[in-house]
């Protein structure tokens, strides 16, 4: 039920920001962190069952991207990518300093162009 949630609240923070551009979105981008454990695959079908809700959404599409876990070493200076929830640097050393992997944001909007702008 998460991803239903997270289809809510895209539209919503799509609807404040674009209100009069909502009927010629035609694909949403997001970038989900592997962090926030969203299934790719739930929250498409979380976005058809919203759009089929909503017809005048019937055009839009949704893709996800998922964005890999990386966190910083203060060891090193450096930024690992974090494989298996295992928090462990190259050199040895554990880091819970996250740079990447938590976040979930639209990342772009593509709109129809309205025949009338040119
Ligand atoms: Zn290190």
């Amino acid at each position: 039920m998460h991803e239903v949630a997270i289809v809510r609240d895209i539209f919503s923070t799509l609807e404040a920001a674009y209100p009069d551009r909502m009927d010629r979105i035609l694909k949403i981008e997001i970038q989900a962190g592997l962090l926030c454990s969203v299934q790719p695959i739930l929250i498409q079908n979380a976005f058809q069952a919203f759009v089929l809700e909503t017809p005048h959404y019937a055009q839009t599409e949704l893709e996800v991207e998922l964005l890999p876990i990386v966190a910083y070493c203060p060891s090193c200076a450096k930024n690992f990518e974090v494989l298996y929830h295992r928090f462990v640097c190259g050199c040895g050393k554990p880091s819970d300093q996250i740079i990447q992997g938590e976040e979930l944001r639209i990342s772009k909007v593509i709109f129809k162009p309205n025949e009338n702008e040119y």
